[in-house]
């Protein structure tokens, strides 16, 4: 656009535009190949206002659906219906090359800057809108474990749920203002423009929603790279939203990808001038790659939670939440107990708790061997085929048969194992006994690797509650529960899939995807 344009478009809004009357909308055009809804074009009337998509004269979301002839329908899951196969066609934001994507996702944010907070609002409550339909979310869920072939279904839904309702929206945005003689100040969060987000196989959709909701009501269009192994449905919930957007009157293409996920895509994305902000959740490689770009970049990365269970403690209680939390989506979440530090008074107790809860304990050490031998590579990680199997999968596999009664399996161990050391993301729990509190506190902060993520502890005495925090500084420290709490699972307070440890912005949310800018009016309203 012209700077004329913009002028004329800004003077126009001030002016408390009183433009011509709206033409009709013409007849609704079908868009060959799909089978889902298709939005009649209403044209725009003024040709300033042709520019920047018709943004100034026409109410938003006022166009019907030409498939169920609706004008409030929005996202029924009828007009909202994508087949598998269609997920993975061009169109509704999916793109054939990542420069394509990034372009249109420019220009989309260019149309989204004239865009009220109100409408912001509209789009984020229809993103929600989306992914609350039991309908779709049991889709997305199954579509991820059968597509990545990790994880559970119910616990998907439950996070993919958590992710549309409680992640901020623009209340997140709150302005500063500074006002004296020489007049008034006003620091506001501002969109970067268009962000480029990496997400993981292990929350595809989850992160995808949480980061289109924070990035869009920060005013932002967001361009994914998707993890490869989870491209169809993170391609569905991409069009899913485009769809949804359309259907509320966004600039199209405010959340795009391309058709064929890959490093070298990502690269593109990471290298392209457009793109204005790196977002970056997954392993440590992937972190740092972004954080080596010289572009702005949020990177949240992995963790190897650690859970400190002292003799205060109620220990029933602690042993239900940690087989709770480290069982969840089959131990996946970057937020679950991955060992626990018990101290030695404690430790017959708890795991005899845990056992009453679901969790196997593999006392022979010749099944640890063969267990270590299946999950672990050569290097010592977690091989990739095993990550977010299930407790009964694992056994199987060396050959002990369980029931679907049993969770998580635990064994006792020593620090320097490579299940203590390691974040393996299944659902094998190390026990580690240590003398007294404050000996597992200093092996907790050990083990948590300076990853700045998440600890749990459980334990009545408030002052080793404090210590721990302290010493360990982890973004999410959960007292007395289950890991999940920290993420507003039967825990207060708002949700997040993007936990930033390695760059500090920790938990994100909408400012995170925005810059502060100043805003100087010179001796004038100041009003005191
Ligand atoms: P991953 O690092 O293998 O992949 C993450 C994403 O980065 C994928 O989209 C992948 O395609 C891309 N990627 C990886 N290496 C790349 C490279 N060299 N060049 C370009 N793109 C590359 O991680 P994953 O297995 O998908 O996810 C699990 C990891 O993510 C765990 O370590 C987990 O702790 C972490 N995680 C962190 C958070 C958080 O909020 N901190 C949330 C979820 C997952």
């Amino acid at each position: 656009m012209k700077d004329i344009d913009i002028e004329n478009a800004v003077a126009r809004v001030l002016s408390g535009y009183t433009g011509p009357a709206e033409t009709p909308a013409p007849a609704p055009a079908s868009k060959p190949g799909t089978t889902g809804c298709v939005w009649e074009t209403v044209k725009a009337v003024d040709p300033v206002d042709d520019i920047i998509g018709g943004m100034l004269t026409r109410a938003l979301g006022e166009r019907n659906c030409s498939n169920c002839k609706a004008g409030d329908c929005q996202g029924k899951a009828g007009c909202l219906s994508i087949s598998d196969a269609e997920a993975l066609e061009l169109g509704d934001g999916v793109f054939a090359t990542m420069d394509e994507a990034v372009n249109a996702a420019a220009e989309a944010q260019r149309k989204y800057l004239f865009c009220t907070m109100g409408d912001r609002k509209r789009f984020v409550e229809g993103i929600r809108a989306i992914f609350t339909d039991e309908a779709v979310l049991e889709r997305i869920s199954r579509l991820t474990v059968e597509q990545t072939g990790m994880g559970n279904l119910a616990h998907k839904i439950i996070k993919n749920r958590l992710a549309a309702e409680k992640t901020p929206g623009v209340e997140d945005l709150t302005t500063e203002a500074q006002s004296g003689d020489d007049g008034l100040t006003l620091v506001e969060l501002s969109p970067f423009g268009v962000i480029g987000a990496i997400t993981p196989t292990t929350n595809p959709t989850e992160t995808v929603i949480c980061n289109s909701i924070g990035m869009l009501a920060a005013g932002n269009a967001a361009v994914f790279s998707p993890h490869p192994r989870a491209k169809g449905v993170s391609l569905l919930a991409i069009k899913l939203i485009n769809r949804k957007l359309a259907a509320l009157g966004a600039p199209a293409n405010l959340v795009v990808t391309v058709q064929a996920p890959s490093i070298d895509n990502t690269n593109a994305m990471m290298a392209h001038p457009q793109v204005r902000m790196l977002v970056a959740t997954g392993g440590p490689g992937i972190v740092r790659t972004v954080m080596s770009t010289g572009k702005k970049a949020i990177g949240a990365g992995a963790g190897n939670p650690p859970v400190v269970v002292d003799e205060t403690a109620d220990i029933p209680k602690a042993a239900q939440d940690i087989v709770n939390g480290a069982s969840f989506d089959n131990n996946m979440p970057c937020i679950a107990e991955k060992e626990v530090i018990v101290v030695d008074q404690a430790a017959d107790f708890l795991i005899s708790e845990m056992q009453r809860n679901g969790a196997w304990l593999a006392s022979d050490p010749s099944v640890v061997e063969r267990l270590a031998q299946l999950v672990l590579t050569e290097k010592g990680g977690p091989q990739t085929g095993c990550v977010g199997k299930s407790a009964a999968w694992l056994l199987g596999q060396i050959g002990i048969q369980v029931g679907p009664d049993v969770r998580l399996i635990i064994l006792e161990t020593t620090k320097d194992h490579p299940f203590v050391q390691e974040e393996l993301m299944m659902p094998i729990l190390p026990v580690v006994r240590v003398p007294d509190v404050d000996t597992a506190i200093d092996l907790a902060v050990d083990l948590e690797h300076g990853n700045r993520h998440t600890a749990m502890m459980h334990s009545t005495n408030v002052r080793k509650l404090t210590k721990m925090a302290k010493l360990i500084q982890t973004t999410i420290f959960v007292k007395n529960g289950p890991s999940y709490a920290g993420i507003g699972v039967g825990g207060e307070g708002y949700t997040t899939f993007t936990i930033a440890g390695p760059t500090g912005e920790g938990l994100t949310s909408p400012r995170s995807f925005a810059r502060r800018r100043k805003c100087v009016m010179v001796e004038a309203l100041n009003v005191r």
